[in-house]
């Protein structure tokens, strides 16, 4: 979408934020390099030569059940249909049929509400500056569970809830270990697990479990290869343990019992 000319959008029902603009002031605007931090995707919208009003971008969120899709020519918006970008190569629609995804007006990210909306946010797990010290340094200060401390994303993002049962087996760390109680090359070896287990569901196009499909509408196969998670009482690939199910804050983790220690 680099570059298309924004001609026009549609709001439908209310989502999780309002836009905090009127949706006919993004006419006119040019889209710039679209990047993603965590779950967010920032769309930066250039003034054009002759575009009025200021330059800024929106900051988008899929929610729990919101999917993007970018159309030649779309089709007339069905009732889950909550945001259409028009733009001169197509229109980009969010359909999100929960509506607990958002698309939200900023100046920039780092003015409100982008800024409030990221700065809880931890780094990104492929991020250089995101050393095996300093990761520990952030488990250092948290005293819940390394599975809750995961899923809540400060001190990394990007581990879900499949990702961070997969990492923490790999890592053989016991999922209901404090997090400072991780010693330093636990915590190296739990990051070298949480990037080899992203990097494998990148490759697989992530994973399946309901409704995920990406921007081209296919379906990821991580799931399908999963050790541990969905695999309750079912043998340990490892050493053959049945695979224990467990609640920690309101999620499923899938563990074995004999391989990760706390
Ligand atoms: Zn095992």
């Amino acid at each position: 979408m680099r570059g298309a000319l924004v001609t026009g959008a549609r709001l439908g029902k209310p989502l999780r934020w309002p836009l905090g603009c009127a949706p006919e002031s993004l006419a006119g605007h040019h889209v710039g390099d679209i990047v993603r931090r965590g779950k967010y995707l920032w769309l930066p919208l250039l003034k054009g030569a002759a575009g009025e009003g200021a330059a800024g971008g929106l900051l988008m969120h899929l929610g729990m059940s919101g999917s993007l899709a970018l159309r030649q020519a779309a089709a007339a918006p069905g009732p889950h249909d909550h945001f259409d970008l028009h733009t001169s190569v197509g229109t980009l629609r969010l359909n999100d049929p929960r509506r607990f995804g958002a698309v939200v007006w900023a100046a920039s990210l780092v003015d409100a509400p982008a800024a409030t909306l990221l700065q809880r946010l931890g780094p990104e797990p492929f991020d250089p500056a995101l050393t095996p010290l300093s990761f520990h340094t952030a488990l250092q200060l948290r005293r819940s569970p390394i599975k809750a401390v995961l899923l809540g994303g400060e001190a990394i993002v990007g581990a879900g809830n499949i990702y961070a049962c997969e990492a923490l087996f790999l890592a053989g760390i016991h999922p209901a270990l404090q997090a400072d109680r991780i010693s330093r090359p636990r915590a190296a070896r739990l990051l070298e697990a949480l990037r080899a287990t992203l990097a494998r569901a990148l490759e697989l196009g992530g994973s399946t479990l309901r409704d995920f499909t990406d921007v081209h509408g296919a379906s990821g196969t991580y799931q399908a290869q999963a050790a541990v998670y969905g695999r309750a009482d079912l043998p340990c690939v490892r050493c053959g343990t049945p695979v224990r199910r467990v609640v920690q804050a309101q999620r499923s983790t899938y563990f074995c019992v004999t391989c990760q220690r706390r």
